[in-house]
């Protein structure tokens, strides 16, 4: 997952929020900055439901799999095309440009749905091999803040 420091710093604050301080060493939730029984402060993260890890970064992947839609890449990378690129025209005919790529020459348009979800790391992160927009991280970030 690569997204820029201060999303993730936000998605860290939320996964904090999200769940609750647990202490391994007596293998229970607590309140509280330190664990009452052992005084520790060095916590697991409990989500309920779902689990119990060291660290945030699990908590923010669920959290953006369970409110984010994957995008379509080779959709996208179609839309991009055809946004970006003339039209094609044979003789009065006229076709879309992503639309050709994906069908003339699927190999070369494979490459360059990988090109474009590697090229561009500020727009799609990956997940357990599904791409998410950037933006629509961002977005659920704002609406759980
Ligand atoms: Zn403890």
């Amino acid at each position: 997952m690569t997204i820029t420091d201060d999303l993730r710093e936000k998605l860290t604050a939320l996964a904090f929020d999200m769940t609750d301080n647990f202490c391994y060493g007596c293998y229970k939730v607590v309140q509280g900055e330190k664990c009452p029984s052992c005084g520790t402060d060095d916590f697991m993260r409990h989500l309920d439901g779902v689990g119990v890890e060291y660290g945030t970064d699990w908590v923010i992947e669920h959290l953006i799999k369970q409110h984010c839609t994957p995008i379509d890449a080779e959709e996208q990378f179609e839309e991009l095309l055809s946004e970006t690129c003339e039209t094609v025209k044979i003789g009065s005919l006229e076709y879309d440009p992503g639309y050709v790529l994906r069908n003339i020459d699927p190999v070369a348009f494979r490459c360059g749905v990988s090109d474009m979800l590697a090229g561009d790391e500020d727009l799609y992160t990956e997940i357990d091999c599904q791409y998410y927009n950037v933006c629509d991280i961002e977005n659920m970030a704002e609406e759980l803040s």
